[in-house]
């Protein structure tokens, strides 16, 4: 396809005047990027549109029956004012899969790729400037057949909006404490916890908030067979440090493949790191946290990058990790790879894409 359709909007918002106040996710830019697909036809109408609302008919498939996807990467400004993405090709793919696994059509990824770049050329000035921000990219795609009754629907729309977000961490690393959930779980295999599909997040919302109650700020998921082994933690994966050696769970189809996972592993070992992948018990990691055998904990993804783990909490017993403060594998991994998105250090692996 390719062929994108731009209508400017003749009504720019202001900008954010404080850029230390974006917070995540709560404004977003003037323009946005929608396609739509209909079955025999496939992927039409690719254009950059004013950001605005759309009309959705009551009875629209995915408001019924979830068939809902999305995805999550950033843009990032060099200090010499450019603009880069991370990756992004990888993000599109991975929603690829995660159309076929929710018997969604499959994204026309190069016409995306190619709609997300010009969408970011079109509001480059929504890119913040100060340390530790970023546009966070938000690709969406949803069911719109109107009618009732559970099937594969014949018509979606897929949509990109931008969200200019402020440093996640204002002074630098900080510590979380995770308690680990052991009454519900987030996926089973076989089930959709490899995919960025909606429901997966609607499930995890109870157990979040009933964390956030008991004083955690996040939740360490088990796998939902034996509810004894680690999966992941919110919306990021899980690691573990042995001295030297990184450890982290499998991927089993019940956990996300996250992009940030990936490059972690990749890096670790470019710096010398041992990286495993393996099945983890976590009451074997929770007395390992005891007796000091566990050097560091840390969760990956896009929004955090590293979010070392302070304190981790199962049952009626807590674990300080460390002497509860940022480990030097955590530093040094958040360093790197924030090093390579901003521009600051050579990107090796052909991860960054300029715009
Ligand atoms: C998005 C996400 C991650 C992290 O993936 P990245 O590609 O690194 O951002 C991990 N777990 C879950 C459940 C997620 O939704």
């Amino acid at each position: 396809m390719l062929d994108i359709k731009v209508t400017l909007s003749d009504h720019l918002k202001a900008k954010p005047a404080d850029e230390s106040a974006l917070g995540f996710g709560r404004i977003f830019t003037d323009h946005m990027f929608l396609m739509d697909y209909e079955a025999g036809r496939g992927w039409h109408d690719a254009r950059i549109v004013p950001y605005g609302s759309f009309a959705i008919d009551p009875a629209a498939m995915v408001l019924h029956y979830g068939q809902a996807i999305f995805e999550g990467t950033k843009c990032y400004r060099r200090a010499d004012g450019g603009l880069q993405l991370f990756r992004p090709g990888d993000n599109l793919a991975r929603m690829s899969r995660s159309a076929e696994r929710m018997c969604m059509p499959k994204l026309d990824e190069e016409t995306a790729l190619e709609g997300l770049k010009q969408l970011i050329r079109v509001d480059a000035n929504w890119v913040p400037h100060k340390e530790g921000t970023s546009l966070y990219i938000r690709p969406t795609m949803i069911s719109m057949d109107v009618g009732l009754g559970v099937h594969a629907s014949k018509k979606y729309l897929f949509f990109i909006i931008l969200s200019p977000v402020g440093a996640y961490y204002k002074e630098g690393l900080k510590p979380v404490s995770i308690y680990v959930e052991d009454e519900y779980v987030r996926a089973v295999r076989g089930g959709v916890g490899f995919t960025k599909c909606a429901g997966n997040y609607a499930a995890s919302i109870l157990a979040g908030d009933i964390a956030e109650q008991k004083g955690f700020s996040q939740v360490l998921w088990l796998d939902g067979v034996e509810q004894k082994y680690v999966e992941e933690v919110g919306s990021m994966n899980m690691m573990f440090a042995y001295g030297n050696k990184i450890v982290t769970p499998r991927l089993n189809g019940s956990i996300l493949p996250g992009i940030t996972r990936d490059s972690v592993l990749k890096l670790a070992r470019q710096l010398g790191f041992e990286a495993e992948e393996g099945r983890l018990d976590i009451n074997e990691i929770f007395a390992d946290a005891k007796s000091g055998k566990l050097t560091e904990a840390f969760g990956t993804g896009t929004a955090a990058v590293i979010s070392p783990v302070g304190t981790l909490a199962l049952k009626d017993e807590k674990v300080v990790l460390g002497d509860g403060g940022i480990g030097k594998i955590s530093q040094k991994l958040y360093d790197t790879l924030t090093g390579i998105q901003y521009g600051r250090l050579p990107d090796e692996n052909g991860w960054i894409v300029k715009l």
